[in-house]
């Protein structure tokens, strides 16, 4: 059984807030071996995102563990089947940029995935919040300025 972690990284060079997944302690890109290797705050939404096409159940689908570093899973994402039962997550079959001879799955106690996929939803949403005001103070800024200009 392996143990499910995780890091905040700051805002790089695209902007955005992003999540390191660690299993055992070793960045799960490493660990699985796919190359693609961010996870952006808006991926986590209770869980990790699904991938297209839409999955048949919602207890053993494809999901997106990581994204091009710009952040756009339509440029370029891995994905792996996440199958879950009572006690145990089941990551598995990722696809995308891989290494050859990388481990193949990841298997963690259900209670520890849990947990990490709900404080990583609560940091995506502070975010979401923190993005959203940012976005409004613009606006404001821009509607001050546009009355400025108004003769
Ligand atoms: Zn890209």
């Amino acid at each position: 059984m392996n143990t499910l972690s995780y890091t905040i990284v700051p805002p790089g060079e695209y902007g955005f807030t992003t999540f390191q997944l660690l299993v055992d302690g070793t960045p799960m890109q490493e660990f699985a071996g796919y190359v693609e290797c961010v996870l952006p705050y808006w991926e986590i939404k209770g869980d990790f995102s699904v991938a297209e096409p839409d999955p048949t159940s919602k207890d053993d689908c494809l999901r997106i563990v990581g994204t091009c570093d710009c952040g756009e899973s339509g440029c370029g994402a891995t994905h792996a089947r996440v199958t879950k039962d009572a006690t145990t997550v089941r990551i598995a079959d990722f696809s995308g940029w891989r290494r050859p001879g990388a481990n193949q799955e990841v298997v963690v106690g259900r209670e520890n995935y849990d947990r990490v996929m709900r404080e990583l939803t609560g940091f995506a949403e502070q975010e979401r919040q923190i993005v959203a005001a940012r976005v409004q103070a613009a606006e404001a800024l821009r509607r001050q300025g546009n009355q400025r200009n108004v003769p």
